[in-house]
């Protein structure tokens, strides 16, 4: 059984995201969401939240499941007897960081190998935090994030979509 982690904050998770893990989800027998419990970064929603949002969006994704970590990711990854980390990449910018740590948790973990794939062009430019930042002014993030999670994002900054 060929086992993919999709690691990342999700804070919280766009059309950008579903996208790589549509595309991942085929190239593994099980594609498990990895939603790091950061405690450095102050995110917007709780780990636990962060994981009920994407459950939501992945509900009819039959080989997609979701969890919340913390700790080392190649840890992680172990423990789910996976093999192969994916990431995104929008931009140059996200490559050089992208690098050193699929290097690192190579380097940590010989048989474990990060895949990364290209964004789509029409999200290249869509981040969480700029979701976040328009919902704060109450704009519209239609285009930017599943309809079903926007009254949980409206709410987080007391707004509603009337
Ligand atoms: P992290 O804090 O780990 O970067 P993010 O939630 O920002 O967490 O991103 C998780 C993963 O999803 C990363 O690999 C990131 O590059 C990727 N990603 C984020 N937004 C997009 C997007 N619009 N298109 C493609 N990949 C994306």
């Amino acid at each position: 059984m060929r086992i993919g982690i999709y690691p990342g904050s999700f804070d919280p998770v766009t059309f950008g995201h579903v996208d790589i893990i549509l595309r991942s989800s085929k190239m593994f027998d099980l594609l498990i969401i990895a939603v790091l419990n950061n405690n450095v970064k102050k995110p917007l929603f709780s780990a636990e939240e962060r994981v009920e949002l994407i459950r939501q969006v992945t509900k009819n994704m039959r080989n997609v499941s979701v969890e919340a970590f913390d700790g080392l990711l190649i840890d992680f990854v172990k423990k789910k007897n996976a093999s192969t980390i994916v990431r995104g990449l929008r931009a140059v910018s996200d490559f050089e960081y992208e690098l050193q740590i699929a290097q690192t948790n190579h380097k940590m973990s010989s048989d474990i190998d990060t895949v990364f794939l290209t964004t789509s062009l029409e999200y290249s430019y869509l981040s969480s935090s700029i979701v976040r930042e328009i919902a704060s002014y109450n704009g519209d993030i239609s285009k930017f994030v599943p309809k079903e999670i926007i009254p949980s994002i409206l709410a987080k900054y007391n707004k509603s979509l009337d």
